[in-house]
């Protein structure tokens, strides 16, 4: 097939399984991350994928290693932007800090990421551009106005963004997943996990990030030219948006 994927995030938890799921699908795949170089050495050495080391944050950044990416394996034609934190606290304690790092890296990185690959996509006119949102950011949560604001922001961007490049054979969709285990929600307190968030899950337990690869490796496929400026959430029934 040949098509390149940059999978932003791409190194572990839903990213890793992303980056894994289109390259079974036949796609050269990119997969980039932040600062821990032990896990991404480690799934470099286990599926053979690239890894590209930059801050999804920094639109200098990007720009170059995106640059790296194109002359290494050739024009993008799948961004995934998966990167994303959280700085969880109350907005009356939360600091700017908190907010501008969430801000900066989930929001942010839509247009530091996409804005180098999206002239390119045009001129070649094909291009799938999926943005993995949140279910906090379709329902808000307690402790996250930082990360649902931006999670938020992500879904308006996908329309815009689609409606823009709709007639120019480009799709731009987002995935929002529920909660996933992976380290990120590892990291939330057993006891928090499974009295407050099971619960809240009619499927009754946490999703898989193979999961949401699955969804990904479809979007990005031919047969999904139809989809565009959609919102796939993949929530195990949490919030039917
Ligand atoms: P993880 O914390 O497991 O992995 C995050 C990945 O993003 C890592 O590869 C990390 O790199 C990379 N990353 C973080 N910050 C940056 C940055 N500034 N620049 C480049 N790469 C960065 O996260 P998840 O797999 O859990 O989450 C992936 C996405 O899915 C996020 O956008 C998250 O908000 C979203 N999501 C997750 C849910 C869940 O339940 N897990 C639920 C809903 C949405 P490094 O390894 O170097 O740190």
């Amino acid at each position: 097939m040949g098509r390149v994927a940059l999978v932003t995030g791409g190194t572990r938890g839903i990213g890793e399984a992303i980056s894994k799921g289109l390259k079974e699908a036949g796609y050269s795949v990119a997969a980039n991350y932040a600062g821990n170089d032990e896990a991404a050495a480690k799934f470099k050495e286990a599926t053979g994928i690239p890894v590209y080391k930059f801050d999804v944050s920094d639109a200098q950044a990007c720009e170059d290693a995106i640059k790296q990416i194109e002359s290494d394996l050739g024009p993008i034609d799948i961004v995934v932007n998966n990167a994303g934190i959280t700085r969880d606290k109350m907005f009356h304690r939360m600091s700017y800090e908190q907010w501008t790092q969430v801000m900066r890296t989930n929001l942010d990185s839509m247009f530091t990421v996409t804005r180098p690959v999206i002239e390119g996509m045009q001129s070649r006119g094909f291009g799938r551009i999926i943005a993995i949102s949140s279910v906090n950011g379709q329902k808000g949560q307690m402790g996250q106005s930082n990360y649902s604001a931006a999670k938020a922001g992500v879904i308006g961007f996908a329309k815009a963004l689609a409606q823009e490049n709709a007639a120019k054979g480009i799709t731009v969709n987002v995935i929002a997943p529920g909660y996933i285990g992976t380290e990120m929600v590892k990291a939330v307190p057993a006891d928090v996990l499974n009295s407050k968030i099971i619960p809240q899950i009619p499927v009754g337990r946490l999703g898989e990030a193979e999961e949401i690869a699955r969804g990904v490796v479809f979007l990005a496929s031919d047969e999904a030219g139809f989809i565009t400026g959609s919102t796939l959430s993949i929530n195990g029934g949490q919030y039917m948006a």
